[in-house]
This record gives structure tokens, sequence and C-alpha cells, in this order.
């Protein structure tokens, strides 16, 4: 057969599936490398991982914006950094015990499908960075919640959007159980890029310092094709740096600054 009639299929093919794919060709993330570390919260006052300061990166054209989830006693996934919201342990309370209490600029605390349907809106170009908290009550409730978090993804029509980070290595092999092709990202410093690559992890997301202590990984995982992000960089010099290492992400409390470094 002539290379021409081979091609030819191809081609058709191709066009066909791009055509049958709507989604693919609905997002085109931001040609930048900032991720808005629980959102971008910090120049406008607004409280961490609120919908305000995810609404805020996608404003500001991150290609990412973090946030972190937690999973309460009756089911609930919700938005929230620390294990304890107004002194109440969230994998412990309820979703009503919970809803007494409001952010500081009057939001309720954020549920995951809340987030994500504000996330899906006037944003084809912001990720989605959902970091999975690794469970207090147990390993196997952490990767319970990451199965629930990886269900609403799909139901909301959100997975193109997302990128998965946890400290919980079992937790990104739970969810690459259940979707093989999600992107996840490992946050505790302690494994090579090979050895993630080995597991289907496709990116690690280190503290800054972990790569001052192993510049050798940045080679490595460039060579295995492992995304690189570092977290969390707030000094300019160390932005200067991974922006010269050609880090894919920066994820950062100062979104506004490592942007305005992109731009010069
Ligand atoms: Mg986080």
């Amino acid at each position: 057969m002539k290379t021409s009639q081979l091609l030819c299929p191809i081609i058709l093919f191709s066009a066909l599936s791009s055509c049958n794919s709507p989604k693919a060709s609905k997002i085109k993330f931001a040609d930048n490398i900032v991720v808005a570390h629980r959102g971008a919260w910090k120049a406008k006052n607004f409280p961490e991982n609120s919908i305000a300061s995810l609404q805020q990166a996608i404003k500001l054209n991150c290609t990412g914006t973090e946030f972190d989830v937690w999973r309460t006693a009756d089911d609930s996934l919700v938005i929230h950094h620390d294990p304890h919201f107004n002194d109440l342990e969230i994998e412990k309370s309820t979703y009503k015990d919970l809803m007494q209490f409001q952010l500081s600029n009057g939001e309720q605390l954020p549920t995951l499908s809340a987030y994500i349907k504000a996330g899906l809106t006037n944003n084809n170009h912001t990720r989605l960075v959902c970091e999975i908290k690794p469970s207090n009550i147990n390993a196997a409730y952490g990767q319970e919640t990451a199965q629930k978090a990886v269900t609403l993804f799909k139901e909301l029509n959100a997975e193109d959007y997302v990128v998965y980070i946890s400290f919980d290595y079992d937790i990104l092999k739970k969810i690459l159980e259940i979707n093989p092709k999600a992107n996840t990202q490992y946050l505790n410093g302690d494994k090579s890029p090979a050895e993630c690559k080995a597991d289907g992890i496709t990116g690690i997301d280190y503290h800054f310092s972990v790569f001052q202590k192993h510049p050798e990984w940045i080679k490595e995982a460039k060579e295995n094709n492992v995304i690189l992000n570092a977290w969390t960089v707030n000094d300019p010099k160390v932005m200067d740096w991974l922006i010269q290492e050609k880090f894919d992400f920066v994820t950062t409390n100062e979104p506004e600054e490592v942007l305005k470094k992109l731009k010069k």
C-alpha cells in the first residue's frame, strides 16, 4: 500500500474523532506555569480555598488553581486546608455541623460540587488542582474520599480540568486504579521521578527545598516526561530559579508576582 493510501484513513479518523470530542477543543490551558495555592486569595484578602479565591485565579489567567478536599462524617466533600474548621474536626462532623460557621467573606464552607461548578464557569484555561488530604481516620477512608472525588469530577464532566495531588501515594494509586488516564502529582518529596513514573504517576509536586537537595531529579523528571511542580514558592529568588529550570508548574501564594516575572 502506498503511503498516501495509508495516510487518508488516518487523517479521516483523526478528523472524525476530534469532531466527536468537543471537550478536547474546549480547553486551552493558559500558557504560563502559575498554580494559585488555595486559589488567588492573598492580594485581594479573600479566604484561602474560597470560591472567591478560585474565581480570582481564573480571572488572573493562572494555568491552575489548587484546593484541598476533606470528607465529612456524612460523606460531604468539602474544601478546606486544615483538618479542623472552627474547632470542629471535619472528618468527624456533619456538613450541617460545619454550616453553622462561615468563611470570613460570608461564604459557606464550599462543597467540592459547588467548587467544581464554579471552576467550570467562565473557565477554559485554568486547571483544577485537587489535593486529596490523607485521612486522620485511616488510609482506607482517604482512598474512599479520593474515589468519591473522582466520581464527582466525572459526573460534572470536569475530568479534563483536574489534576489530582496528594501526600498519600496510595491515594494517587487508588485514583489511577479508577481512572488510569488521570493526571496525578505526588507531594511528599520522598520518591524519585522514575519511581513515580513506574507507578503511572504523571508528576512530582515537591517542596522547592527537595529540588535544591536533589537537583538531579529535575533532569531525571524531564528525561522521564514526569511533570515538574514545586510548592509553595513565594520567594522571588526561588521563582527565578524554577523559571530558569523550566518547571512545568510553580505553586504559589503570589500568582501575580510569578505572572509578572513571566511577562518580562
Ligand atoms: Mg494543598
